[in-house]
């Protein structure tokens, strides 16, 4: 058709025109008449304020001026099928404003008959888009961008439709899955759940319907091959405006790996739960956000707690915990909450068993990110009654003496520095005694260590009952006690508790058929008098209690200075003894035994003398102790033995017949040690018959006889060397003994024979000894006579030897040589 056709002439306005005008004008729509050539003819106020343009202007331009080039094609296409057809055409097309803007709109066209014959114009009905294409522009877009989300993310996506068939699956399904997108599409979505999990899924999202909310959902997801992965979902549902559920969206995340790990955890956490469980701890857990404490069924038992809820461990903790213990257990929970595990022994009360030793160790294993308060501790309880006990039985074992359950050197002392220390406090001084046996050694020796152990335990108890709970009794070894008494506040009690110890152990003891006698020697030193501390304290008392021994026992004695001087001369004497042998200050002195029928000098006994550079000659009573104390003795011995036997070969060889000389020898020189002199095999190498030398021995040695001792008397009777008892009368003479070791001569002590003449006692135990030991075959030498009615008394007594100044003392060899040439000694 021809659009540069000109229109027909427009009719002026009739009634009815000029309110259809009116309306025209007024319409909320675009309304325009054009020619076929597009020249408008009229237009409203709605198409100019579309447009931008005024009336004036409008009715200056043609349709096509106004039209978007681009869309120009198809509108004039859409005119051209009105013009043909008739039927109103529809076109979406795009103005041009006159700013340049666009402006989308809808046109219906319709064709008017300007009249008959009179050709046709045009009618648009012009609907702006502009708002409603930018809207679906925006949600096309939107749709764009979600779309290519849903596509790359690593995210299962999906929509369902209201019957709950696939309407849209990301492509991760395929890679999740294991199956093409669109078998998905149109099936039923609890087909990809887990059978276990479907019916869970299907009430959720029912829920989720009806509730309208987003539900979330743990599911289990089946792959292609039966392989399940688990994924956590959210599903949301979706509703038309009216209302009417329209299907749902989801989103499922796979967190198989979380899952799983987690899965791990328990189990490790289980196993590691039965792993110290099977090792007989307990388990706790504190939450200290809520404070709830949970143990395990065996930190329960450990615990003696009942139920199994969760407890108020602060709560708990005063109840349970020992007093003693509660803040030291405080201190480790706060050092713990701190930083550092903890680990701590302490009590807890167990309804039948008393208290009971545990150790706990804890940790905190979870803290607040922000300020690194812990939440969480947890931690093992063990049962250590087992360990304490042990631990208690090797701490007695350590403390205290076993045989008499009193503390041991070592408690003793640490009992001594504890109460110096507070008498230093207190101003109140203290006292401590030595407490020796006398005679104790004898005893055990005669009657057997079991007994002795016996004498041992009711001395202790005998002490404990003189002192008060307060004091200290302790056994140091052997037949050593010793006392510590506090508080003092004068010097008697100190007495009358000595006192009463020496009265007590003077009593006898009663121990089955036997019957012993004992007595103490107790040394007391004064602190701070006498010293401050615990070593000087312990020398003091040592050396009180030495002097007491020395004096003859069975009392006690205070510490003076003179004893420390008495105790450093000791000391002096000892260091000076060591080099005595070496530097020839050693001298042995001769003194005669004379045969009591005819008054013959017939034998000697050496006796040892120190010639000391500045203190002169000393006596061996003086000096004999401390070489046994030195180790020295047994040296000595065998250098007088030697010096003997030299004079006994030189006399022998002179009276044509042997001269014994008896040696004294200590107990001490019975212990084998090396570079000893042979004795026996000495004097075969010097051509001597054995009973050249004899040997005096005390009763002690019988009574303590080990077999080294058994073996050297057995040997020196083999080889005809005499064995005498040195002191007879003075010790447990025991007749057996005398049987047993084959003794030859026995040496009635000098106390005996010095009060003969005064006492009728002395002398029935003198000829009594002398009868006995006729009786066993031995022969009987009396010492320390000093007067001829001793010498009387005994020789008429039947005695064979005697020996004492009446007849002379001891003297060098070459003295005593003149006196044996004379060997008139006497008359
Ligand atoms: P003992 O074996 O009983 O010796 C006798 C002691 O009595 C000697 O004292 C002697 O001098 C002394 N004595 C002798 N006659 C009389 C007397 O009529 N009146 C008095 N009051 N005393 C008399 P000594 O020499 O001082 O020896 C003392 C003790 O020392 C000895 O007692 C002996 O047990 C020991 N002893 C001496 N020399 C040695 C030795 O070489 N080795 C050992 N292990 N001990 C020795
Ligand atoms: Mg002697
Ligand atoms: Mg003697």
């Amino acid at each position: 058709m021809d659009l540069s056709e000109r229109p027909a002439p427009v009719k002026p306005l009739d009634d009815s025109e000029r309110q259809l005008s009116a309306i025209f004008d007024q319409a909320q729509v675009g309304l325009s008449l054009f020619t076929l050539e597009g020249r408008f003819l009229r237009v409203n106020g709605e198409l100019c304020r579309m447009l931008g343009r005024t009336r004036e202007e409008l009715l200056e331009l043609r349709f096509q001026d106004v039209t978007h080039p681009d869309d120009l094609a198809h509108s004039l296409e859409a005119i051209g099928r009105l013009l043909e057809t008739g039927k109103p055409e529809s076109v979406d097309k795009r103005y041009l404003r006159a700013d340049g803007t666009v402006v989308w709109a809808n046109s219906s066209i319709t064709r008017l008959e300007n009249g008959p014959g009179l050709g046709y114009s045009v009618l648009a009905v012009t609907v702006d888009l502009t708002e409603r294409k930018h809207v679906q522009d925006a949600l096309a877009e939107s749709e764009a961008r979600f779309r290519v989300l849903a596509e790359a993310s690593s995210a299962l996506i999906w929509q369902l439709d209201p019957h709950g068939n696939g309407v849209y699956f990301n492509p991760r399904h395929q890679v999740l899955l294991g199956r093409p997108v669109e078998a998905l599409l149109g099936a039923g979505w609890t087909e990809v759940l887990h059978p276990d999990e479907r019916e869970e899924g299907v009430r959720s999202l029912m829920t989720a319907i009806a509730q309208r909310e987003i539900v979330q959902l743990r599911v289990r997801v089946i792959f292609a091959n039966g392989d399940w992965r688990w994924m956590e979902a959210h599903a949301a549902p979706w509703f038309t405006a009216d209302g009417e559920y329209a299907g749902h969206v989801g989103i499922g995340l796979d967190i198989d790996e979380a899952v799983r790990a987690q899965e791990e955890l328990l189990i490790s956490n289980e196993r590691l739960k039965l792993a110290i469980e099977g090792s007989g701890d307990g388990i706790w857990d504190w939450d200290l956000e809520s404070n709830r404490m949970v143990y395990s069924k065996r930190a329960r038992e450990i615990l003696c707690l009942s139920g199994d809820e969760p407890v108020d461990p602060v709560a708990a903790m005063k109840q349970l915990v020992h007093p003693d213990d509660l803040s030291a257990l405080n201190a480790a929970v706060n050092a713990c909450i701190k930083g550092s595990a903890f680990t701590m022994e302490y009590r807890v009360r167990c309804p039948d068993a008393g208290w009971r030793w545990v150790m706990a160790r804890g940790t905190v294993v979870a803290r607040k990110a922000h300020n690194n308060m812990p939440e969480r501790m947890t931690g093992t309880i063990t049962d250590i009654a087992e360990k304490r006990r042990s631990e208690e039985i090797v701490w007695e074992h350590a403390n205290f003496d076993l045989l008499t359950g009193l503390p041991n050197r070592r408690l003793f002392r640490d009992r001594l520095d504890h109460e110096i220390k507070k008498s230093q406090r207190t101003g109140q001084p203290l006292a401590l005694l030595f407490i020796d046996l006398d005679r104790f050694k004898e005893a055990n020796d005669l009657l057997g260590h079991t007994i002795g152990d016996q004498v041992l335990i009711e001395a202790a108890q005998r002490i404990c009952a003189c002192v008060r709970q307060s004091d200290t009794v302790a056994r140091l070894g052997g037949d050593e006690f010793t006392v510590i008494l506090t508080e003092l506040d004068g010097g008697s009690h100190v007495e009358t508790v000595a006192q009463k110890i020496n009265d007590t152990l003077s009593r006898p003891f009663y121990l089955g058929n036997e019957v012993v006698y004992l007595s103490a020697s107790i040394g007391i030193t004064l602190s701070p008098y006498d010293a401050a501390d615990a070593e000087n304290l312990i020398r003091n008392a040592d050396q009180a209690m030495y002097v007491v021994k020395s004096e003859g026992r069975n009392h006690f004695s205070y510490f003076t200075p003179s004893m420390q001087r008495d105790a450093k001369e000791r000391l002096r004497l000892i260091s000076d003894l060591r080099i005595a042998l070496g530097a020839d200050q050693l001298r042995v002195h001769y003194q005669p035994i004379i045969d009591l029928r005819d008054g013959r000098v017939v034998k000697a006994e050496a006796l040892l003398r120190w010639q000391h550079p500045h203190l002169g000659m000393i006596e061996p009573e003086r000096f004999i102790s401390f070489a046994e104390e030195a180790g020295l003795i047994s040296e000595i011995g065998d250098w007088v033995f030697l010096q003997a036997a030299r004079w006994a070969g030189r006399w022998g060889a002179r009276l044509g017949s042997p001269f014994p000389i008896s040696v004294n020898k200590s107990p001490v020189e019975f212990v084998a040690r090396l570079n000893e002199v042979n004795w026996p095999a000495h004097l075969t190498q010097m051509g001597l018959t054995g009973n050249s030398v004899s040997v005096e021995i005390t009763e002690g040695l019988l009574l303590d006889a080990s077999p080294g001792v058994s073996a050297k008397l057995l040997q020196y009777h083999d080889a005809g060397i005499k064995v005498a008892i040195d002191d007879f009368g003075t010790g447990y003479s025991s007749i057996a003994y005398l049987k047993k070791f084959e003794v030859d001569y026995l040496k009635i002590d000098q106390s005996f024979v010095r009060d003969l003449a005064a006492s009728a006692g002395d002398r029935a135990i003198v000829r009594s000894i002398i009868a006995m030991a006729h009786e066993l075959g031995l022969e009987v030498i009396a010492e320390g006579i000093e007067t001829r009615e001793q010498r009387e008394f005994l020789a008429e007594g039947q005695c064979d030897f005697g020996q004492g100044f009446l007849f002379s003392k001891a003297v060098p060899a070459n003295e005593f040589e003149r006196l044996l040439c004379g060997n008139v000694s006497t008359a």
